[in-house]
């Protein structure tokens, strides 16, 4: 067939091939889903392109290609469905094989062509013809689109058993370039609908999220009006979403809003930050919120996301521990730790630090117990709560011990302890008595010495009150601070004393009142410092006692005075009824062997037991949490005498007394202080004489200064005295004299001499 006949036959089968195409490439185009696409891509090419069997390979996500697509024979779809070639067998295929416009052809008819992409061998005579088809030819049209390669399709067994012509192969080309065109869009189509169906699950769990959430959450136009408001928000505030949704949200000012939001959007992290909302019955609940701007996705904000978390009981139970950590539970004061706290955190340095001790505090729990203790405590604490500012801060630093932080100016520091001191001088009543305590203060003032030794100062303060003689108060200054570097050195040196022979005994005589006669002495101990000089025992006895050195200074002590007043006993033979009294430690009462001990020393001194007196103060029963009573009435059963010191000066149990086993109760100097001027001290001292010798105790009056003390001590009947009036505390050597001299052992007051301290002498 040539010329224009020719022609005009070929286009018209040419127009007709078209049309055929066109109506294979509507039916590829018809539908969106991939694998129908790929189905009809490959039925297409056997129902109207003229092959039996076409296959389409597809490009997969993992880059490999895979058979999806089989039409024309069962038999090549069992053998090739499924089958994988990696990218690189496929592209080293397709570069064998000879390009025609876009398709590839491969005519080689090689039995086996080394390559490892899925293929299958039509079994079909091979007819020995050029251009006819052989089983082993291969035909390919690559499937491309703009990103590339996204499949193959191969066909075989053309239906006239030619190898195609040019037409055919344009058509196959043409097919070729609509189908990638129709895949492409099923595959962006799947694509979508995967991820509209992830975006509905994602937005399925979000949702279910936010309803379940045990959290308030809630969104937020940039107005601040609800968006959204979950079911834990309802239960939060009290509104449900109906009521909120589109308003403000109710639960906060709308002031603090505007600025947090601000806030947020100029990018500010509020990661569970502590709010305060309101909740629609007007109550308050305490939130831990974290917030975030929502935004588009080309960063304009849009909205705001919340969650918040009811805190209100955590935040209760925080607070009541950090009130509990900070404040005593017996009196409801501040403690240590809100002092401690105040004294570093305080914007304005507080004027002074006013410490204080109760004196004589530890009598009242050890007799009375320590709910009296407690009572006796609770009433300090309130005296002064009502004795202080409310800027003032209070604290109980444990113990009897209390503190105030005086706030304001310096002049209130001194008329404050003043106040204090008189407050706490007024007895405390308890169930079933009255005790009057007193107590010492020391002062620090930050303002002038620093904060941060604010307390220690007041401390050494308070020493030097408590050494001044109690009740009173002390300002601290600095060299207080030497002082007690002195303290600790001077303990240092109490080491060596005893081994140094650095201690001795003055002797203070005690007297008979009706007859003036010296009836015993005193053995009051002296330590002759190689720098310092004679220091008293007010000074270095503590520092014994804190050290443990008091037993050994005891034994000493004891030891000493026995073997001097043997030693005058045998000298002067008409004195041998003199005793000596010897005071003890209430540390050396808890030794266990301390009953051995004064047995020992008399047996190896001689001395009769009766001439030995041993003089306890109250405190022996402080903190005795050994058998005190036990070891006194051993004691005691040695015969030795024992006497109750200062009697007057600390609490004064007198019930305690009774239980005790005492011969003699020395009256402290302060009890008889103002007894020949003030009717009240008298009267005092009257009931408490009268109450003694009802409890068949025999009294020592000390302290007498005065003839006109003296007289009264007389005529009140205390049977013995001892102080100034009759001589200071002598050397052992004066002693015999004193005994022997004119008056023969009597000591008789000599008309008025006035001596430089204010005392009458003898
Ligand atoms: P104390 O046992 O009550 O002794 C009486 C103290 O009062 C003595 O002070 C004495 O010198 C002083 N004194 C006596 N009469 C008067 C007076 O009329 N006016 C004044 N203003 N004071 C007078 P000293 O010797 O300084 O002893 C103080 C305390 O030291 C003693 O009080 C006693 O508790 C303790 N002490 C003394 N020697 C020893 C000892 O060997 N062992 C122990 N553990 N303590 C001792
Ligand atoms: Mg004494
Ligand atoms: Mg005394």
């Amino acid at each position: 067939m040539t010329g224009i006949a020719g022609d005009a036959a070929l286009s018209a089968a040419r127009a007709a091939s078209l049309r055929r195409l066109h109506t294979l490439v509507r039916g590829i185009n018809g539908d969106l889903d991939l694998e129908r696409t790929l189905d009809a891509v490959a039925r297409g090419i056997v129902e109207g392109l003229g092959f039996e069997v076409a296959v389409v390979n597809l490009v997969m996500p993992e880059g490999h290609l895979e058979v999806v697509a089989v039409a024309g024979s069962d038999e090549a779809r069992d053998a090739l469905m499924g089958g994988r070639g990696s990218r690189e067998e496929w592209d080293a295929w397709l570069t064998e094989c000879t390009p025609v416009g876009q398709v590839l052809v491969d005519y080689r008819r090689q039995e086996d062509d080394g390559t490892a992409v899925p293929t299958w061998i039509p079994d079909r005579p091979v007819l020995e013809d050029e251009d006819a088809w052989h089983p082993l030819d291969a035909l390919i049209a690559p499937l491309t689109t703009r990103s590339g390669l996204v499949g193959t399709i191969s066909v075989d067994l053309p239906r006239d058993g030619r190898r195609p012509g040019p037409e055919q192969l344009e058509l196959l080309e043409m097919y070729a370039a609509q189908a990638s065109v129709a895949i492409e869009n099923a595959q962006l189509h799947t694509a979508l609908v995967a991820r509209d169906a992830e975006r509905e699950r994602t937005l399925g769990r979000l949702t279910a999220l936010v309803h379940e959430a045990p959290v308030a959450i809630l969104e937020l136009d940039l107005q601040g009006r609800v968006r959204l408001w979950n079911p834990a928000a309802e239960e939060m505030f009290g509104w449900t979403a109906d009521e909120v949704i589109g308003q403000p949200n109710p639960s906060v000012a709308p002031d603090e809003y505007e600025e947090r939001l601000g806030a947020l959007v100029r990018g500010q992290v509020v990661h569970r930050a502590p709010a305060r909302r309101r909740r629609k019955d007007g109550s308050i609940v305490e939130v831990e919120m974290s917030s975030a701007v929502l935004r588009q996705p080309d960063g304009t904000p849009f909205g705001y996301i919340g969650s918040m978390i009811d805190v209100t009981e955590r935040t209760l139970l925080e607070q009541e521990l950090r009130t509990a950590a900070y404040t005593d539970p017996l009196t409801g004061l501040a403690n240590r730790g809100a002092l401690r706290q105040r004294l570093e955190s305080a914007d304005e340095v507080p004027a002074a630090l006013l410490l204080l001790d109760m004196d004589g505090f530890k009598g009242v729990n050890d007799t009375l117990g320590h709910a009296a203790g407690d009572q006796v405590l609770q009433q300090v604490a309130a005296r002064l709560r009502r004795s202080c500012r409310p800027g003032d801060l209070v604290v109980r630093l444990g113990g009897d011990e209390f503190v105030v932080l005086v706030d304001g100016g310096e002049d209130r520091v001194e008329p404050l302890a003043r106040r204090l001191l008189s407050v706490l001088s007024e007895p405390f009543s308890l169930s079933e008595r009255e005790v009057t305590l007193g107590c010492s203060i020391g002062i620090s003032e930050p303002r002038r010495t620093g904060s941060a030794t604010a307390l220690r100062d007041a401390d050494i303060a308070m020493y030097a009150a408590k050494l001044r003689g109690k009740g009173c108060f002390q300002l601290f200054e600095p060299p207080m601070r030497v002082a007690v570097l002195q303290r600790a050195e001077l303990a240092e040196d109490l080491r060596t004393a005893v081994a140094q022979g650095q201690l001795a005994l003055r002797y203070h005589p005690v007297i008979d009142v009706p007859s003036r006669r010296v009836v015993g002495v005193e053995a009051l101990l002296r330590w002759n410092h190689p720098t310092r000089g004679e220091l008293s025992p007010m000074l270095f006895v503590p520092l014994a006692e804190e050290s443990g050195l008091i037993n050994e200074i005891g034994d000493w002590v004891l030891r000493e005075a026995c073997t001097q007043l043997r030693r005058w006993h045998a000298d002067l033979p008409e004195h041998r009824r003199l005793t000596v009294s010897v005071n003890l430690s209430a540390v050396q009462l808890k030794v266990p062997d301390l009953v051995e001990k004064v047995a020992e020393v008399l047996a190896d001194t001689g001395l009769p037991p009766r001439r030995l007196v041993l003089e306890l103060t109250e405190s022996v029963l402080v903190d005795d949490d050994g058998d005190a009573v036990g070891v006194l009435e051993r004691l005691r059963n040695l015969g030795v005498r024992l006497a109750m010191d200062d009697f007057g000066a600390g609490f004064s149990s007198l019930r305690y007394l009774k239980r005790l086993p005492f011969d003699f109760v020395k009256l402290d100097r302060g009890l008889l202080e103002g007894v020949h001027r003030d009717p009240a001290a008298l009267a005092l001292a009257d009931a408490v004489l009268g109450l003694l010798s009802r409890l068949g105790l025999r009294t020592v009056a000390e302290g007498i200064e005065t003839r006109g003390q003296l007289a009264v001590v007389e005529g009140l009947g205390c049977r013995y005295g001892q102080g100034f009036l009759f001589g200071t505390p002598m050397l052992p050597q004066d002693v015999p004299a004193l005994l022997t001299g004119d008056g023969g052992g009597v000591v008789v007051p000599a008309p008025r001499e006035q001596l430089e301290n204010g005392v009458e002498r003898v």
